[in-house]
């Protein structure tokens, strides 16, 4: 049964007494509904801290990230799912949970299930959960299977490392991977999805690892999601990593309460252009279990999309919106039918439907910009 709708006039914000005992009760509620529990490092923390002694409340954007918020415990959108994305059902590589092939020229490898901090949002949680339970995933054995797989999937030409997150492996692990993967006779290219940079900048600090990053010659694809995680420490590793002429890239979720006005999101995208960092895309939050605090209905979300594309020069036009699913990656384009009473939207990509749970919008609590962007 969906909570009634909240509205900010409606609502006073967290105080910082009342948060502490969210903290507390959301280590209960990770525990027993398999959710990430919460993990933040001390250097992101020191910029919530400042966001909180700034705005005297806990609603701020960082804040809002990392650790649980009233909505976590209380609002549900209904037709909500542990895996919506299908993950588990793509991992066709028997006795290993690392190896995910969904899209035929690709493939996703989680050597690790250990992020540098816990993201509130994560749409993986479920599976990285599961995989904490298990214990550690033994690198050279999850790469032995992988290097056995590809030699059976010509048609693969891209290894994309995610995770958890891999760059928080340490080097040796790290090199045994890239080097092994630039070894193979066909030689895909590596991707690597990363949100440590945001999270702790020092995970950079070796420039053994900036090195290796380079000789792999990788396309590192980081998650900031909102412009305050861009702050010298970040810009410095940027610049390291340029230096060593590195492709860096951005790709995020579009998040309620953390990014989700168009002023926030150019405001990104422009922080991370002046980086060098191109953006790829921004992604709707799956309608994942207790993932109703990020999500917003479609229609807000076309709407921001609007907003910026009208507006923006046209470097930034090619940046996507997209949702993934469990038929891949669909984009506004690929709709072919919404039923607005039950809330679904159907979209149709390569012969293939998904009905999507809209989010509803009775739910929604826009994020306010003036929060969102507290600096000014
Ligand atoms: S860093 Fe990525 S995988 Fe890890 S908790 Fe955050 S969103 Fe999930």
């Amino acid at each position: 049964m969906a909570a009634p709708a909240l509205s900010p006039a409606s609502v006073a914000p967290t105080l910082p007494a009342e948060q502490a005992l969210l903290d507390a009760r959301f280590a209960d509620l990770a525990r027993a509904e398999r959710l990430l529990p919460l993990k933040v490092t001390a250097f992101y923390q020191a910029k919530i801290d400042e966001e909180v002694a700034a705005l005297g409340h806990t609603e701020g954007p960082l804040h809002r990230t990392a650790h649980p918020t009233r909505e976590r415990f209380a609002v549900h959108a209904g037709h909500e799912v542990a895996d919506w994305v299908d993950d588990r059902s793509n991992m066709r590589v028997t006795g290993s949970d690392a190896i995910i092939h969904k899209y035929p020229d690709r493939v996703l490898f989680m050597p690790t299930s250990l992020c540098a901090g816990h993201c509130q949002y994560c749409f993986r949680q479920d599976v990285l959960t599961e995989q904490h339970e298990a214990g550690r995933t033994r690198v050279a054995e999850e790469l032995g299977r992988l290097v056995a797989y590809l030699g059976t999937v010509p048609e693969v030409r891209e290894v994309i490392l995610s995770g958890g997150d891999p760059l928080t492996l340490p080097l040796r692990d790290l090199k045994l991977i890239l080097e092994t993967l630039r070894a193979l006779p066909r030689r895909p290219a590596i991707r690597i999805h990363t949100r440590a940079l945001a999270f702790a900048p020092r995970t950079f600090a070796d420039p053994a690892k900036l090195d290796l990053l380079a000789a792999a010659d990788v396309r590192l694809v980081f998650h900031f999601v909102h412009p305050y995680e861009i702050c010298d420490a970040v810009r410095g590793v940027l610049r390291e990593l340029r230096r060593r002429d590195v492709r860096l890239y951005n790709h995020f979720p579009l998040l309620r309460g953390v990014n989700d006005h168009a002023a926030v999101i150019a405001r990104l995208v422009e922080d991370l252009d002046d980086a060098r960092v191109r953006t790829l895309s921004v992604y709707v939050p799956e309608p994942i279990r207790y993932s109703a605090p990020y999500r917003m209905p479609l229609d807000r979300v076309f709407a921001i999309q609007d907003a910026l594309t009208t507006g923006w020069p046209g470097w930034a036009n090619a940046i996507r919106f997209t949702l993934d699913s469990p038929v891949g990656k669909v984009r506004r384009e690929h709709i072919v039918a919404r039923d607005r009473a039950a809330g679904t939207v159907t979209f149709r990509r390569e012969g293939q439907s998904i009905v999507y749970p809209d989010f509803p919008a009775m739910l929604d609590v826009a994020g306010d910009p003036a929060t969102m962007l507290w600096r000014g």
